[in-house]
C-alpha cells in the first residue's frame, strides 16, 4: 500500500479548502455576471463582490472602502508601493527626491519594487535584521528621514517565519510624522488629491504569510497599507487584497474601466474574491486553535532535533552542551542549524540548515519517500542559496543548505515523527548526538 503524501510546503501554497470551493462554484456557473453590469446578473455578481468586501473589512476591522481586491500578494505589494509613488509623483514630487526604508529579508515582490525604484533614481535604505531574523524597530526608525515617503516591513518572513515588530515600527513612524508635520505647508493628500507640499511617511506591510496565524487588523498594527494573499490561507490562487487606509496617497498602476474605486481596473474575479473572503472567514475562526496546535508540533520537531544534536534550548537562549553557539552560527559545527528566532516565528515554520550538504538533493530524497518541502522561497528558482539566511549572518555554506518545512492544517504528529525519522536516516551525521 502506498503511503499518503506529507505536504510540508504550506508557505508556498495551501490546498483549497472544500468549503471555499463550494462558496466559489456558483460564480463560475449560474451567477456568472459582470459586477459592472446593471442588469440582474450583474447585480448578483456585484452583491457577491460587495458582501465579500464587507466580510474582509469586518475581519480586519476597517472600512469596506479601504479594501482593494487584486490578483495576489505580488500585485498588492506592487500596488501598495508604486501606487504611493505615483500619487506623490502626480503631486509634483520626483522619484529622485523620494526615500524608502525596507529590510533585507523581504519577499522578492517587495525587494524587486525597491530595486526598480532605485534604478529610477530613488534612495532606498535596507534595515538589517539581527542574527535571529528579526529587525529592531529602532533600526528602522534610525533610517527615517524627512523625505522618507514609504516604509515597507513584512509582518512575517516567508522563508524563516520570523515575526517583525510592525506595531512598534508604526509607533516610531507616527512619532516621526508628528515631528515632521508642518501645518502651514500641509496639503491633504489621498485618492485624487490636489497639490503636495508635505507628506507623511506611509507604512506598508506584507501580511501574506501572517494572515493565517496573526491578528492582522491594520489599526492594531498601525499600518497604512497591508497586503493579503488568497492561496496562502486555503483560498484560491490569483486573488489577494490590499488594505489602503483612508487618505493614504495611492494612484492606480493599472488603467482601464475604473473598477475598485478607480484604483485597479479589470473586471473583478468574482469567484476568486468570494473564495478569498470565505477562506479568510474560516482561517480567522480557526486561528487560535490551529496556531496553538501547530506551535506544539513545531516545537516538538525542534526539541527532538535539538536533543539529538545535544543543545538545550530555554526561552532565555540556547545552551550548547557539545558546541559553542558561535561555532554553530558560523557553520563550523557540522550539525543542524536552526534559522531564525525559535520563538518569534510563525507557528508553522521550521527552517534549518545542514551546512555542507546539498539540500536540493535531500529535498528530492524526501520527495521520493512522500514528503514535500522546499529549500527556500519557491519564487527564487534553484539558483543562489537563501538571501534571507545570508542576511541573518549565516554565511554561504548555511545559506546554500537550507530546508524549509511549513506545516499546515493537515499535518499530524505522525507526519512530524516520520519526517524526523527520514531526516535521521538520510543525513545521520547531522542528527545523531555522537560527540
Ligand atoms: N509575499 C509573501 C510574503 C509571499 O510569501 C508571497 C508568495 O510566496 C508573495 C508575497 C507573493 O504572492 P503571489 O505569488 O501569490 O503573488
Amino acid at each position: 500500500m502506498s503511503r499518503k503524501r506529507i505536504y510540508l510546503d504550506n508557505t508556498s501554497t495551501t490546498p483549497l479548502d472544500p468549503r471555499v470551493l463550494k462558496a466559489m462554484l456558483p460564480y463560475f456557473s449560474e451567477k456568472f455576471g459582470n459586477p459592472s453590469s446593471i442588469h440582474a446578473e450583474g447585480v448578483i455578481a456585484k452583491n457577491a463582490l460587495e458582501s465579500s468586501r464587507k466580510s474582509v473589512a469586518g475581519i480586519l476591522q476597517c472600512r469596506k472602502e479601504e479594501i482593494i481586491f487584486t490578483s495576489g500578494g505580488t500585485e498588492s505589494n506592487n500596488l501598495g508601493i508604486f501606487g504611493v509613488v505615483k500619487a506623490l509623483e502626480k503631486n509634483g514630487l520626483s522619484i529622485s527626491k523620494m526615500h524608502f526604508v525596507t529590510t533585507n529579508i523581504e519577499h522578492a515582490s517587495v525587494l524587486e519594487c525597491f530595486r526598480e525604484l532605485k534604478a529610477r533614481g530613488a534612495r532606498v535604505d535596507y534595515a538589517p535584521v539581527g542574527e535571529n531574523g528579526v529587525v529592531k524597530a529602532e533600526t528602522v526608525g534610525a533610517l527615517l528621514k524627512p523625505e522618507t515617503v514609504l516604509v515597507s516591513v513584512g509582518l512575517a518572513n516567508n522563508e524563516i517565519g520570523t515575526i517583525q515588530p510592525v506595531r512598534e515600527i508604526s509607533k516610531i513612524i507616527r512619532a516621526h510624522n508628528l515631528k515632521n508635520f508642518k501645518p502651514a505647508r500641509m496639503v491633504p493628500v489621498g485618492f485624487g488629491a490636489g497639490g503636495l507640499s508635505n507628506f507623511q511617511t506611509c507604512f506598508h506591510s506584507d501580511g501574506s504569510q501572517a494572515q493565517l496565524y496573526l491578528n492582522c487588523s491594520p489599526s492594531r498594527l498601525g499600518v497604512d497599507l497591508l497586503t493579503l494573499d488568497g492561496h496562502k490561507m486555503y483560498g484560491p490562487k490569483g486573488v489577494g487584497a490590499l488594505y489602503v487606509k483612508r487618505n493614504t496617497p495611492l494612484s492606480p498602476i493599472i488603467f482601464g474601466g475604473g473598477q475598485e474605486r478607480g484604483v485597479r481596473s479589470t473586471t473583478e474575479n468574482v469567484p476568486a474574491i468570494a473564495g478569498f473572503a470565505k477562506a479568510f472567514e474560516i482561517v480567522t475562526a480557526e486561528r487560535e486553535k490551529e496556531s496553538a496546535r501547530l506551535t506544539k508540533l513545531r516545537d516538538y520537531f525542534y526539541s527532538n532535533l535539538l536533543q539529538n544534536i545535544g543543545i538545550e534550548v530555554t526561552k532565555e537562549g540556547e545552551k550548547g552542551k557539545n558546541g559553542r553557539k558561535s561555532d554553530r552560527m558560523s557553520g563550523q559545527f557540522k550539525r543542524v542549524v536552526i534559522n531564525g528566532d525559535l520563538w518569534e516565528r510563525l507557528p508553522n515554520n521550521i527552517n534549518i540548515s545542514l551546512p555542507g550538504l546539498d539540500t536540493e538533493f535531500l529535498l528530492l530524497k524526501l520527495d521520493a519517500v512522500g514528503i514535500a518541502c522546499s529549500t527556500k522561497s519557491s519564487c527564487l528558482g534553484s539558483e543562489g542559496g537563501s538571501y534571507v539566511v545570508r542576511a541573518i549572518g549565516g554565511g554561504e555554506e548555511r545559506a546554500n543548505s537550507t530546508l524549509r518545512f511549513s506545516l499546515g492544517r493537515h499535518t499530524t504528529k505522525k507526519d512530524v515523527d516520520f519526517l524526523l525519522k527520514c531526516l535521521h536516516k538520510i543525513a545521520p551525521k547531522y542528527f545523531v548526538n555522537n560527540q
